[in-house]
């Protein structure tokens, strides 16, 4: 018999993500700080709950959506303790980006309880979300994750196990260090080729077709213009915004400090990024990095 599903947090990428499992035909009691991204579950066929405690009532399986390590920990141990509240033999699936050490001593404590948990943050943005194309990096143990495969596939398309506890993390900060680097190096490029007179849709096929290549050139290009349907498009609105995207890169300088890892690149990232979030373009998507290279106001 299918599981039901508590689902906590509907933001840009939970709220597609739960439409997709009530797609497939799971019940979903779902709960959201924000009344309005309830509601548009409720629409879909999800049965709202007045708060994270009463979502999880009667689940066997609790997925949650959130922004960042401490609205995680505030979740499952701190203000709300939910590890408290879920069932134990209950299976939790915590699919926000946050730090390995949190994932670890969140999961440390569902383990306590005997509740299963791993840690399976995404790639693959908002577009991926809304189109259960997603990629899974999971970490946790082999048997928890085959648990959740049959949910994981409802939403994503492919599904990676990365190691135990926290290996989702780190694997999924590795990733955004390296976007980051290369959305950074492309407006560089981009506008290098301008300020010399060239058209950046041209440029833009010609590095796609060269050793330049990459994924922010080629699939999410920062120019306004060069590429239709991506946030370049459309002032920067929507997508991953640059405050999410700072949050991730001081995950990954967090993480090269514990390892003494040497990490020069994601640094001059993060400190763009920032630079670039103090002016005003912390809700922009963070391909509008392109204006900080640029030079151009916000
Ligand atoms: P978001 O801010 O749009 O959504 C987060 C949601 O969580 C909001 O609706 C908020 O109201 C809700 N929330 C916060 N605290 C809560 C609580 N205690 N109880 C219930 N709801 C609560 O963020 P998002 O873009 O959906 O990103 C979520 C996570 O996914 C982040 O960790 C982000 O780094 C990661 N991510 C985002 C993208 C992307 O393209 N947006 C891509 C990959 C990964």
């Amino acid at each position: 018999q299918a599981p039901r599903i508590a689902f906590i947090g509907l933001g840009h990428m939970g709220g597609p993500m739960a439409a997709n499992l009530l797609r497939a035909g799971y019940a979903l009691t779902v709960f959201d700080l924000v009344s309005s991204a309830v509601e548009a579950a409720v629409t879909l066929g999800a049965k709202a709950a007045d708060s994270a405690a009463a979502a999880v009532i009667d689940a066997q399986v609790v997925i949650s959506m959130l922004p960042a390590s401490a609205h995680v920990e505030s979740l499952y141990l701190e203000e709300t303790a939910l590890l408290e509240r879920i069932a134990p033999g209950s299976l939790v699936i915590d699919c926000s980006t946050i730090s390995p050490d949190s994932a670890r001593r969140v999961a440390r404590a569902a383990r306590a309880r005997d509740i299963a948990m791993i840690d399976a943050p995404v790639s693959g943005g908002t577009a991926g979300a809304a189109a259960g194309t997603l990629t899974f990096i999971v970490g946790g143990s082999t048997e928890h994750l085959e648990r959740a495969r049959p949910l994981l596939e409802k939403m994503g398309k492919n599904i990676f196990h990365a190691g135990d506890s926290g290996a989702g993390q780190v694997a999924k900060i590795c990733n955004n260090m390296l976007l980051a680097i290369h959305m950074i190096g492309t407006a560089e490029a981009l506008s290098l080729g301008a300020a010399h007179g060239l058209d950046p849709k041209v440029l833009s096929e010609i590095m796609a077709k060269s050793s330049g290549r990459n994924w922010s050139l080629e699939v999410y290009n920062p120019w306004p213009g060069v590429m239709e349907n991506v946030p370049a498009g459309r002032n920067y609105d929507g997508g991953f915004g640059v405050d999410l995207m700072l949050k991730d890169l001081g995950l990954a300088m967090e993480a090269s400090l514990e390892t003494r890892a040497s990490t020069p690149m994601g640094s001059v990232a993060r400190n763009l990024y920032a630079l670039h979030s103090r002016q005003g373009a912390g809700r922009l998507d963070f391909s509008s990095i392109l204006r900080l290279i640029e030079g151009r106001a916000l």
